[in-house]
């Protein structure tokens, strides 16, 4: 896809000011050697954050609780393809020569499970209480997140935060969290974020950036950049140098070979419409003799929204209202009075793929996709997107001509 694609011009950006053009240089950026990386840490605890970042737990890359660098995946790379996922050690001295895993920023903004309010019945009377986002003391810190991620945190803000839902959980998670995103060395096989926009370089949606580097004789050391005022402040707070040229060098040259080693490629040119001509093709019936409908594409998506309520009451007289995470692959998702508007499986992959690719625009001004590839990764038989998407552009020029060019 060529620069000028207006789905790049409109690069999807996140918090804390997606209307600030994206910047992607390193001019004015600090090296820190891996003891900056150490204070950072440091820094992060001392100002209150519960401070979160990438571990290796059953087998994958996840987000967990961070004490100290040595929580870090240092050595460990992961290996993507449809379908399957696995991670290895290596003796490299690096912390995030990995991709991403299957949980996303997400879950920290938008809990799998939690509870939205609660009431205590006492003496027949009901006394209501916030649910689990007002208690949180402190806010979040993540580090290590990716720029895609960053990305969706800025579509989820479309959706759930001041532009969309208004979610009083959501904006209390959001706004109080601190985000270090580290751009991405190693894409996975899976990976396609050149195509969406939203990396391997970090644009903004940060309040602090990292690149690691390594290997290319000026030691192992990391460049910083703030994208918020208290980005700055923290940054402020680190033992550092100016970067030259030969750091700037070094990151330009990793981001490209970065760039080229994505593992897929999405043509987003005309895509929107591209997909609502061909709501009817047969590549859908196709996919969905392989989809279980499981739903795992939704799960591991940064930035599928979708949730559900259950309200439960215990002998105590305590009362709950519980919101899940939910997909639109389950059958109930679209029950509405009497049966599923869409019962087939065919129809609710196409409900999916075409949201995120197509009627996302329509509703949020923004891709529902950033890239990231789990949902290529985590999808039990392999069903690819990328695959599905190039699939009808394929055939969308014959089809057109059928129609009469409609
Ligand atoms: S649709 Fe797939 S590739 Fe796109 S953001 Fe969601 S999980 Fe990532
Ligand atoms: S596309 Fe794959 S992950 Fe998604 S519902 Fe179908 S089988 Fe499950």
């Amino acid at each position: 896809m060529g620069a000028s694609s207006p789905w790049k011009a409109q690069h999807i950006a996140g918090a804390p000011n997606d209307t600030a053009p994206a910047r992607t240089d390193a001019a004015d950026a600090t090296v820190l050697d891996v003891e900056g990386l150490v204070t950072l840490l440091e820094v992060l605890a001392r100002r209150g954050y519960r401070v979160l970042g990438p571990r290796v737990r059953d087998g994958a890359i996840v987000h967990g609780e961070l004490s100290s660098v040595a929580d870090l995946p240092r050595g460990w790379h992961d290996a993507q393809s449809p379908g399957s996922y696995r991670i290895e050690h290596t003796d490299d001295e690096a912390f995030f020569a990995w991709a991403v895993g299957p949980s996303s920023p997400k879950r920290e903004v938008f809990p799998a499970r939690s509870v939205a309010w609660r009431g205590r019945v006492s003496e027949g009377e009901v006394a209501f209480e916030d649910g689990d986002a007002a208690s949180e003391q402190r806010p979040t810190a993540l580090v290590g997140a990716r720029p895609c991620e960053a990305a969706a945190l800025g579509v989820l803000d479309r959706v759930l935060g001041d532009r969309g839902a208004g979610d009083p959980h959501f904006l209390k998670r959001r706004e109080g969290a601190f985000l270090v995103v580290v751009e991405c060395a190693t894409p996975s096989g899976t990976c396609f974020c050149d195509s969406m926009g939203t990396g391997p370089a970090a644009g903004n949606g940060f309040d602090l950036a990292l690149t690691e580097l390594a290997g290319d004789g000026g030691g192992h050391r990391f460049l910083a950049r703030a994208g918020s005022e208290i980005g700055a402040e923290v940054l402020s707070c680190l033992p550092g140098r100016p970067a030259d040229e030969a750091d700037r060098a070094a990151r330009t040259a990793l981001l490209e070979r970065a760039r080229t080693s994505m593992g897929r490629v999405l043509d987003t040119a005309g895509l929107p419409a591209l997909l609502a001509r061909n709501v009817e093709h047969p590549r859908f019936d196709e996919v969905a003799e392989r989809c279980l409908a499981c739903g795992n594409c939704t799960l591991v998506c940064p930035t599928c929204f979708c949730s559900t309520v259950e309200d439960a009451s215990d002998v105590a007289g305590v009362l709950e209202r519980r919101r899940s995470w939910s997909s639109c692959f389950d059958l109930a998702h679209s029950y509405l009075h009497g049966g599923p508007v869409r019962a087939s499986t065919m129809s609710r992959y196409r409900q999916w793929m075409t949201h995120k690719l197509s009627t996302w625009w329509d509703q949020f001004e923004t891709s529902g996709c950033v890239g990231c590839g789990r949902c290529i990764t985590w999808c039990p038989v392999g069903i690819d997107i990328t695959e599905e998407a190039a699939a009808i552009r394929r055939s969308d020029g014959a089809r057109r001509g059928r129609r009469g060019g409609r």
